[in-house]
């Protein structure tokens, strides 16, 4: 599902003239197969948000290629990657990214509307999806009128919408109580079980990482261990 080949990321730091590089990620190279939980972890700094950035097509590799579903995705345009995302990448952000001027309904059935769906359709798998993650009785709730458990649950409800094939969560359980944490990964191990959806997770908490069937360990850019560890 994806191959990471020798990939390296550097960002450049300080005003025109005056400029260093800061070397992010060096040679880091592995992979994640169809149907597989993989966990990431590694300390504050270490690099995970820049990887999971670089195979979200946020940021490209300084060098190195990234290869998604057989496509060499590290050569791809900006549009050809926000195609290729819409279509088979759903995000979980440890601060959620709710559009804050739209209900839980809205938030989504956004997906949809980028998809140019029809109406009726999309309100039936809105409605579907909202009921999925518990959240029915509080569609037209905004934001600001739900707990973070919740609002955690409408940006799920929002990234598996169009059921994409592989799901990126970025420290997911970050603001949940110890409760809601345990709720949301039954919920990402039975995507992953009934749905086949492959999940690449961030996260600093060993708990956490176990429910990955590997585990991938970063240390100052470089990966330092892969297997079962946690
Ligand atoms: P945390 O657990 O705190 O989220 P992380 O492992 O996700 O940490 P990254 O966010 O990948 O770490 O950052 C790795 C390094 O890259 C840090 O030293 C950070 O300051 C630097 N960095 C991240 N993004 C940028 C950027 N856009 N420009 C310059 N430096 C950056
Ligand atoms: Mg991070």
């Amino acid at each position: 599902m994806i191959e990471i080949n020798q990939v390296s990321h550097h960002f450049t730091l300080g005003k025109k003239g005056q400029q260093s590089h800061l070397d992010v990620l060096k040679d880091i190279s592995f992979h994640v197969s169809e149907g597989e939980i993989v966990s990431i972890i590694g300390r504050s700094g270490s690099g995970k948000s820049t990887l999971l950035n670089l195979i979200s097509g946020f940021i490209r590799p300084s060098e190195g290629e990234i290869i998604i579903l057989d496509e060499k995705v590290s050569e791809f345009t900006e549009e050809e990657f926000a195609d290729f995302r819409l279509k088979n990448m759903g995000f979980i952000f440890q601060s959620f990214q709710l559009i804050p001027s739209m209900t839980a309904y809205e938030n989504v059935e956004l997906p949809l509307i980028l998809k140019g769906m029809s109406e009726q359709a999309r309100k039936q798998m809105t409605l579907e999806m909202l009921k999925t993650v518990g959240l029915e009785s509080f569609k037209d709730h905004y934001p600001s009128e739900l707990s973070g458990g919740q609002q955690q649950r409408v940006s799920i409800a929002r990234a598996l919408i169009l059921e994409p094939p592989l799901i990126l969560a970025d420290e997911p359980t970050g603001s949940l109580d110890s409760e809601t944490e345990a709720d949301l990964l039954a919920f990402i191990k039975k995507l992953n079980k009934e749905r086949g959806i492959t999940f690449v997770i961030i996260t600093h908490d060993d708990e956490v990482a176990k429910i990955g069937h590997r585990t991938i360990e970063i240390a100052d850019g470089e990966l330092i261990r892969s297997g079962v560890f946690v």
